[in-house]
């Protein structure tokens, strides 16, 4: 009896073993939504969903994160489903919540990109031109577009040389006095896999109003994204 017993229990921890290795990478320790979301919806579950599909507005669109699932949201989820070959009806249920859920880390950034490598100024967002909490919600929405961009490109990666600056880390690298990276959401982008005007270009597509690249002046070594409040985009070297 107690020989079953103790093969019943070993059992039951191979068994425990192998379902949490076969469950989706489910990131609890940043957010888990409880209702299925669609249009005519609203709240700060939407608000979530928003940005995770910020980076699917369509070419040359921004997508509003108000909370208020509208057409526009609806569009964005339906390209977010498309591009990861979900059903695409432009609901956010189950299967649109696991992906996203395998897309993210605890902290909630994407899985390709980290706080650390949007902010090389200091460790707490302060000193810029917004509060710390802002400039630091700016850089993941910055960094959700990003990921948008990079899973367009074929998934290889995407070198972000720049992200956040307080005034005086922005002064040291001689950036302009009004720069999108006191704000959080100015990123540069160095070559690598992609050339700089392969980048300026994608962006485009990715919800960001600010794009600046080669042909413009200071920008021969990167290409420059961010979401100011309209569209700004120069990048001549590369037909933009
Ligand atoms: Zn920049």
């Amino acid at each position: 009896m107690r020989k079953i017993i103790q093969l019943c229990l070993s059992l039951v921890v191979a068994c425990a073993g192998v379902a949490v290795a076969a469950a989706p990478a489910h990131a609890d320790g940043c957010y888990t939504w409880g209702r299925t979301l669609s249009q005519g919806m609203n709240g700060e579950d939407v608000r979530q969903l928003q940005i995770r599909v910020s980076g699917y507005p369509g070419h040359g669109a921004v997508l509003g994160l108000d909370g208020d699932f509208g057409p526009a949201t609806k569009a964005a989820v339906t390209r977010f489903q498309q591009a990861y070959g979900l059903p695409a009806d432009g609901v956010a249920g189950g299967q649109t919540f696991t992906k996203i859920y395998q897309l993210q880390d605890d902290d909630c950034t994407p899985v390709n990109f980290a706080y650390s490598e949007l902010n090389r100024c200091n460790s707490t967002w302060a000193g810029g031109a917004v509060p710390a909490a802002t400039a630091k919600a700016n850089a993941l929405v910055s960094m959700w577009k990003l990921q948008a961009m990079r899973h367009a490109l074929g998934d290889s990666s995407i070198r972000v040389t720049s992200g956040f600056r307080s005034v005086s880390c922005n002064n040291a690298a001689g950036g302009a006095s009004n720069s999108r990276h006191l704000y959080g959401d100015g990123v540069d982008l160095g070559s690598g896999p992609h050339s700089l005007c392969k980048l300026a270009q994608q962006a485009r597509n990715h919800g960001f109003n600010g794009i600046l690249g080669p042909g413009y002046p200071g920008h021969g070594d990167h290409t420059h994204v961010d979401h100011r409040s309209s569209r700004f985009w120069s990048a001549s070297s590369c037909g933009i």
